[in-house]
């Protein structure tokens, strides 16, 4: 594979084989596209600003003595660049979006008019909450909504992210037993966990333990019992987990992690699967998050934004971070500071109050839903997910038998002496118009390959996308090897070299470095 001179891999080359190419790198009436620091015009402006009133003698030491290094670009032009780059992306507008442990669902648009209505979309977290009670009854409604659904008492609103709701459970954790004088050293975390799970407890500051996975997929419980002991601060348990499976054990799972002191933290992330079904209180839970982006939609890819908000048992509530909504003679207020009646909280997860914008959006869809469509969520999304495991199943193998929750995991083994990997038929689904699914997680599975349609795919989109998988699989049985080893042939770039990107992310454009890092490589 060839480099371009700024390290990105280059465009087909003429001797490819998808038979024809363009002689400027267009395709169809996909133009092609170079970065927007990599046209010309840094000493263009696309807008006419009057003369500045202040002269160069004003600003002293801080005038610049170089140029800003902006693109000057006219409004036709950076509305162009974005236009033409966001069409060499995926986007669930276009099509199912089939990532595992990630859910990437239709958003609807009501939810998008909702946010930004001006009462919530042009506030300030500053301004005088007598001024933004609107604001804080979403917030407060929103909380009811999910302590409701959970069955718990106590919900942190401001977790910004999956990740982050982690980090306040194990703070609300490691907090109730420092208020006790039990400085606890181990969280426990079974080998199927999202790489979330470890890194949190790490990052708290305790010492990780795995704990083994039964052959059907699930937490070994007996290996769980043997772990347990005076010094284990929590255990962290996905459900359903990251394989698609329920934890049937959970209930047992919950009392032996209690009667060792231990709490029971839930990675909630995947509630879209069990919501209006199951209440996690019920199953013994102390602490969960919830990916509001996830569950109740929202866009999310590219990296966000999220939301995390964790639910916390009675128990846990008080050492939950701040701000949380009061109710007082005056209207909705927020305790803000760990004084007071908030005497126990942690402190603050982040500067304000969280993501204000998530919030409404999940609201919307919450409200729009109703419980009873809530619940139907959770029934179409493990439908969807079966149908695909039933679709698929034929040809592709499954590491575990038996119906799945939200998602579908297959591995490797039907691929045995075809010379295709799990990475080549992912790279090929992109040749036939789909976004690969989740690759190689969970860990535990080989080749791992996890498909999650979700509740918002029609039955013919899944068709098209079971068509198109059952298809290639038939391709590679029949030795095609070479169509997917050269995949994708029709994609805007051929593949990256994933090693180069993992191991050197070049995370900054940087005019002067490029040449000299190319020549590197
Ligand atoms: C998505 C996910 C997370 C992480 O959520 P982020 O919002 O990406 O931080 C954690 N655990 C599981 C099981 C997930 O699916």
């Amino acid at each position: 594979m060839s480099m371009l001179n700024v390290g990105r891999p280059s465009r087909p080359e003429a001797s490819g084989d998808a038979g024809f190419h363009s002689l400027t790198g267009g395709r169809g009436l996909l133009q092609d596209e170079a970065l927007i620091f990599e046209r010309d015009g840094w000493d263009k402006t696309g807008v006419d600003l009057p003369e500045a009133e202040l002269g160069a003698e004003d600003l002293g030491e801080l005038v610049r003595t170089a140029p800003i290094g902006l693109p000057g670009l006219s409004e036709p032009e950076a509305l162009r660049h974005y236009v033409r780059l966001s069409q060499k992306n995926h986007a669930i507008d276009l099509a199912i979006y089939p990532l595992g442990s990630c859910t990437m669902k239709h958003n609807p648009r009501l939810n998008e008019k909702m946010a930004r209505l001006p009462g919530f979309a042009d506030i300030h977290p500053l301004q005088p909450q007598s001024t933004v009670q609107g604001a804080l009854e979403l917030m407060d409604t929103l909380a009811h909504w999910l302590k409701t659904l959970t069955g718990m008492p106590a919900v942190a609103l401001s977790p910004k992210a999956g990740a982050h709701g982690e980090l306040c459970g194990l703070l609300a954790i490691r907090a109730a037993h420092e208020a006790r004088g039990d400085a606890r050293k181990r969280v426990l975390v079974p080998t199927s966990a999202h790489g979330t799970n470890p890194a949190t407890a790490a990052f708290v500051g305790y010492a990780v333990e795995e704990i083994a996975q039964t052959a059907d997929g699930r937490v070994d419980v007996a290996d769980l019992a043997a772990k347990l002991g005076p010094d284990v601060a929590a255990i962290m348990v996905t459900n359903p987990n990251t394989c698609g499976l329920f934890e049937r054990d959970i209930v047992e799972i919950a009392r032996l992690a209690h009667a060792a002191g231990a709490y029971f933290y839930c990675d909630g992330a995947n509630f879209n699967a069990i919501v209006g079904k199951v209440r996690p209180a019920d199953l013994g839970v102390d602490a969960m998050h919830i990916n509001l982006h996830k569950t109740f939609s929202t866009p999310h890819g590219g990296g966000g934004p999220g939301a995390g908000p964790v639910v916390l048992s009675a128990e846990l509530a008080r050492f939950a971070p701040t701000p949380w909504v009061l109710h007082g003679p005056q209207g909705l207020s927020l305790a803000e500071h760990a004084t007071g009646e908030a005497g126990a909280s942690f402190g603050r997860l982040c500067a304000f109050h969280g993501q204000m914008g998530m919030y409404v959006r999940a609201l919307s869809y919450m409200m729009s839903h109703g419980a009873d469509g809530l619940r139907q969520v959770a029934e179409d999304a493990v439908l969807n997910a079966n149908y695909v495991k039933a679709r698929l199943g034929g040809v592709m193998s499954a590491p575990f038998d038996g119906p799945c929750m939200h998602e579908a995991l297959f591995d490797d083994e039907w691929l045995d002496g075809t010379g295709v990997t799990t990475l080549d038929f992912a790279k090929a689904m992109i040749d036939e118009g789909f976004h690969p699914m989740t690759m190689y997680f969970p860990l535990v599975v080989h080749g791992a390959m996890l498909i999650e349609p979700t509740e918002t795919e029609p039955k013919a989109e899944l068709d098209r996308f079971c068509d198109a998988l059952l298809a290639l699989a038939a391709a590679a049985k029949a030795g095609e090897v070479d169509r997917f080893k050269a995949a994708p042939h029709l994609a805007p770039l051929r593949r990256l070299d994933e090693t180069l990107a993992a191991r050197k992310p070049r995370l900054r454009w940087r005019p002067q470095e490029a040449p000299a890092l190319a020549a590197a490589e």
